[in-house]
């Protein structure tokens, strides 16, 4: 049996991981779950898959769900906060860890199961946005696994070149190309975009995930920070990262050969194929998504990305470029600005500019440790925040 530790088991790529693992009865052992408020869906998981351990946010949630683990005559162990997740992380007794905390918060446990020498499942991308020099580094050092489940990077990754510790060959590569379905807006007028709200923002025409990722769709911010995580889990310079706009979302990205070869990984949008894929890497197993009718489908349309309606794309970029501890402050800087748009405090068109904003105040330096990481994060969050209260101020 392999033994496995989903991190953010309630959320979107938590829930397709735990029913891609309960079509394999028998294959894996669920040890360890984690929730941040979500304890009814938490108790559910519980009561099917058994885990020795479950974490949540706090004391009070804690005490509630052991209270109805108890009535529900289970024996697992409830414990909360950040230390927690890390210790589910990099439990001895543990195989594999799904990453799929999302945003900054997913980064200690997710780093904690990399330095442990675990196989890591990493759907949690803002971890190498923030500190992928270290993160990368630290799997150097402990011979972990690092298996992407974006669907992006697994398709980069299934048309790659790897070596059996799952680490990918470029030599022969051109460039990468990243495909984005352009997400809920890549028709609106973008006169119209400021006015959008966050139910519109997380109506995403493809796919189905938990809000964050839904608005970096809407924003593309989410290609940008994919740009970055490619950075890292390829090795490729940003000019050779590029992204396409693909809008049936069937081909998930490509690989340009320097023999004028291009690679592939075609499928329907579900990420029960990419997290199927990390988990059973190197082999393949059922995952539950509808094989790919060509047929059907019949028109696969590629088109530039339009930086004019996509100024996050470029941020991303930008950020990319001034290495260092300038892509935490990108990432930090739209973790609040998201946030406070999901909040209605602040508009659509609102979240790039304050992401510049905070590129442009906040100064950069190495990213050689986790502190300077965490200091750049915090300085950017505290440099969005007074933004918002002084405009709200103002309005
Ligand atoms: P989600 O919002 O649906 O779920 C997030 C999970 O993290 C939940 O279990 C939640 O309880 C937990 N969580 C939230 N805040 C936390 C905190 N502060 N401390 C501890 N736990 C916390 O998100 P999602 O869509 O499943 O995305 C998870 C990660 O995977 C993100 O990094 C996202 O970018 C990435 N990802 C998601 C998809 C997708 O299709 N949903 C695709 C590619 C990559
Ligand atoms: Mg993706």
């Amino acid at each position: 049996m392999e033994r496995l530790t989903v991190l953010g088991s309630t959320g979107s790529i938590g829930v397709n991981t735990l029913d891609v693992v309960a079509r394999h009865p028998g294959r894996f052992q669920v040890v360890a779950l984690t929730a941040h408020r979500q304890i009814e869906r938490l108790r559910e998981q519980c009561r099917r898959f058994h885990p020795e351990m479950a974490v949540v946010a706090d004391a009070e949630a804690a005490a509630r769900l052991a209270e109805g683990l108890r009535a529900d005559g289970l024996d697992t162990r409830v414990e909360h906060g950040p230390e927690a997740l890390v210790a589910a992380a990099e439990r001895a007794d543990v195989d594999q860890v799904m990453a799929a905390i999302v945003g900054a918060a997913g980064l200690p446990p997710a780093l904690a199961a990399v330095e442990a020498g675990k196989r890591v499942l990493l759907a949690n991308k803002e971890a190498l946005v923030l500190s992928g020099a270290l993160f990368m580094e630290a799997a150097r050092r402990s011979g972990a696994l690092i298996l992407p489940v974006d669907s992006e990077h697994s398709a980069i990754f299934q048309c790659l070149p790897v070596d059996e510790r799952a680490r990918p060959r470029t030599e022969h590569v051109r460039r990468i190309v990243l495909t984005a379905s352009g997400g809920p807006f890549r028709d609106t007028p973008v006169e119209t975009l400021a006015t959008i709200t966050p139910a519109q923002a997380c109506a995403h025409p493809n796919w189905d995930m938990g809000r964050k990722i839904s608005v970096d769709s809407a924003t593309m911010m989410n290609k940008g920070l994919e740009v970055i995580e490619a950075h890292w889990l390829f090795g490729l310079p940003p000019e050779r990262l590029e992204v396409v706009v693909h809008r049936q979302s069937i081909v998930h990205s490509l690989v340009d050969y320097r023999d004028g070869s291009m690679l592939a990984q075609l499928g329907n949008p579900d990420m029960r194929t990419p997290i199927a894929y990390a988990l059973a890497w190197p082999e393949r197993m059922e995952s539950g998504a509808e094989p790919l009718d060509l047929v059907t489908c019949a028109r696969l349309d590629f088109q530039a990305a339009d930086a004019e309606r996509f100024p996050c794309l470029a941020l991303a970029y930008r950020a990319l470029e001034a290495g260092g501890t300038a892509t935490a402050v990108l990432n930090a800087a739209n973790e609040e600005a998201v946030a406070a748009f999901l909040d209605e405090r602040i508009g659509f068109l609102e979240i790039p500019r304050l992401i510049e904003d905070a590129l442009d105040a906040v100064p950069v330096s190495e990213a050689d440790c986790l502190e300077a990481v965490l200091t750049a994060d915090a300085a950017a969050r505290a440099h969005v925040r007074r933004r918002i209260e002084e405009e709200g101020a103002h309005a």
